[in-house]
């Protein structure tokens, strides 16, 4: 717990200041130099980079000099399913791994961890938790993924080939720094403490430099993977830390599965979506009268803040929408209007997605090139 806020990989409460975690967690700011590599190898940068959603890194001079000097990296991400489908917060990893990936045409490993849920006591049975892992799995897959350099897999499933690797890093991980990484008590199931271990495999599936974007909640397991990937002689993961999304419900919150009117569902019917954003929070002030002459807050307005990470690709649009608002021009009512059509119009295209992504499935599970490969995937220490 630090002053004000609570944040660790299953919870996040209160209002994040992200200047103290980077101090707090050791990671280190994205600079300038790095926005103009990523700009000059990839021909373009991607708005959460421009917009600095993401801001923070571990290593990513060397992800950058590794793939200068042809050695390339490769890329982790995941997403533990729950009793509740993914929301539009939890998108943002894979959109820019799949970003990564095109630009960079690197192989990508997701991890769906089945089990993590159950283990959490956030879920009562394996049972109630797999529907939604398919789910997930096919939401994942919409986004645009390459069928033949992802790998997507359950841990229920892969564990096999996942088992003796996980031994391997278990083996250096002792419980008291376990504990105080991941706030282990006396209440934690004991297939809680060794999961991070699970997480961590997918670091080791080759030997290149995994790059993990993901938000910085989940920077503990990699500070773990971290101490352990050079006694397995394999490389550190180097990350990719992002903010996280605020919640419809005020500025600094977060979306949550269990409190509906923060969040908009990946299933959501469009019609219940534009209720929620037409209730959101906004930096508004109480009158028409009194915004026209005194002007929004865009800086502290969820709408303002959800157009910033994924509504307005524009980023000149985006600045004349801030300052419309501050300088009273643009009412609440119409802002949230707008921004309730172009996340309407998001989840129609996405559903449609979805149902493409169902004939998929077994190419990035089973099938495809880096799947099958997968399948037969061996750690050795050498
Ligand atoms: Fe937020 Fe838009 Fe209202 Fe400004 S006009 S406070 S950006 S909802």
């Amino acid at each position: 717990m630090a002053s004000g806020y609570t944040l660790t990989p299953w919870e996040a409460k209160g209002r994040i200041d992200y200047d103290k975690l980077i101090e707090e967690f050791g990671v280190e700011r994205l600079e300038d130099r790095h926005f103009e590599i990523l700009q000059e190898l990839a021909g373009e940068l991607h708005p959460l980079l421009r917009r600095r959603f993401f801001f923070a890194h571990r290593d990513l001079d060397h992800v950058l000099a590794d793939y200068q000097s042809g050695k390339g990296f490769f890329l982790y991400t995941g997403r533990a399913p729950s009793k509740s489908p993914m929301h539009i917060g939890h998108i943002i990893p894979f959109i820019i791994t799949r970003w990564f990936q095109e630009k960079f045409e690197v192989n990508v490993y997701i991890e769906i961890p089945d089990e993590e849920k159950f283990l959490a006591k956030k879920a009562d049975s394996l049972d109630e938790v797999a529907p939604y892992a398919e789910k997930d799995i096919l939401n994942i897959i919409a986004l645009g993924f390459d069928e033949n350099r992802t790998f997507i897999f359950k841990d229920t499933e892969y564990i096999g080939r996942m088992y003796r690797a996980a031994v391997l890093i278990a083996r250096h991980i002792n419980f008291s720094t376990a504990r105080a990484v991941f706030g282990f008590d006396g209440e934690t199931s004991i297939g809680l403490i060794f999961y991070p271990a699970l997480q961590i495999v997918p670091t080791l599936f080759e030997k290149k430099r995994p790059l993990i974007p993901c938000g910085i909640d989940q920077d503990p397991y990699f500070r773990l993977q971290r101490d352990i990937a050079p006694k397995l002689n394999r490389y550190k993961a180097a990350e990719l830390l992002s903010k996280l999304v605020w919640g419809l419900t005020g500025p600094e919150t977060k979306m949550s599965a269990s409190e509906p009117e923060t969040a908009i569902m990946l299933n959501e019917a469009p019609r219940e979506a534009r209720r929620k954003i037409m209730n959101a929070y906004t930096g508004g002030r109480a009158t028409a009268e009194e915004q026209r002459r005194l002007g929004g807050v865009p800086e502290v307005c969820p709408v303002f803040h959800w157009f910033s990470v994924l509504f307005e690709n524009d980023d000149k649009k985006l600045e004349e929408r801030f300052w419309a608002c501050k300088r009273g021009e643009l009412l609440c009512g119409e802002c949230k209007t707008h921004l309730a059509e172009r996340v309407e119009r998001f989840l129609v295209t996405h559903a449609q997605r979805v149902k493409e992504a169902e004939a998929k499935r077994d190419k990035f599970l089973y099938d495809g090139k880096l799947a099958q490969e997968m399948w037969n995937w061996e750690f050795k220490l050498e």
